[in-house]
Formats: structure tokens, sequence, C-alpha cells
């Protein structure tokens, strides 16, 4: 299984978080910009996958959430809680449990690595 470790900041989803608010079309549309960049790197590894054998893991994930009205930096549930988004080119992922603390986020994508029964 191959990971590349890449950090993203798509920092106009932040920016549109923060003047617009999560619930705009604004935070929409940038999430939608980084979605389709997601999937062209989908559609590269699936090739790669295709014609190698590789195996690969993308797994996407934000820092932080935004209140609905725009902004971050409290401690309301909307601003501590993300969202973890797996991918792999096999189709097959191990089960995570529902709620995933940073700190072992790491571990629990080196564990895909591991041959799967
Ligand atoms: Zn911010």
């Amino acid at each position: 299984m191959r990971a590349l470790a890449a950090e993203g900041d798509h920092r106009d989803i932040d920016d549109a978080g923060h003047v617009h608010g999560a619930l705009s079309e604004r935070y929409q549309q940038a999430l939608a910009r980084v979605d389709r960049l997601v999937s062209r790197n989908q559609d590269a590894v699936q090739r790669r996958a295709d014609a190698g054998g590789e195996r690969w893991i993308l797994v996407v994930v934000a820092d932080h959430g935004h209140v609905d009205t725009g902004g971050h930096g409290g401690d309301s549930a909307a601003e501590r809680t993300s969202f973890i988004s797996r991918w792999t080119t096999t189709g097959r992922l191990r089960e995570w449990l529902a709620v995933v603390a940073p700190h072992e986020l790491m571990d629990l994508i080196l564990a895909e690595r591991a041959p799967q029964s």
C-alpha cells in the first residue's frame, strides 16, 4: 500500500467559512473546488494501480470546522469537529471508529497498509 503524505492548504475554504459561514454558497463552492482536486488525485492513483498493481489510500481531513455563521477558534462542537474521508484503489478499507482523535489518525492510516484477511 502506497501512502503519500501531502499537506494542502486550501485557504479559500477557510476564508469562505470566515467571511460567509459554513452554510454559505461560497463555502460550498470552495469545497467543490477541492472535491474536484481530490477526484483528479483519485483518478491519477487509480491509473497507477491499474497499470502497475500499486495499492493506494487517500485520506482527506480538515484541521477544524466552522460555525454556521462564519468563523472558528472557539470550543463548540462545530469548530472542534471535522471529517475524515478515506478512499483506496482496492475498494477495501478497515473499519474505523466513528470518532477518531487527531493523535490516532496516523496509526490508523498506517494500519491500512497491512494485508487484510
Ligand atoms: Zn480560519
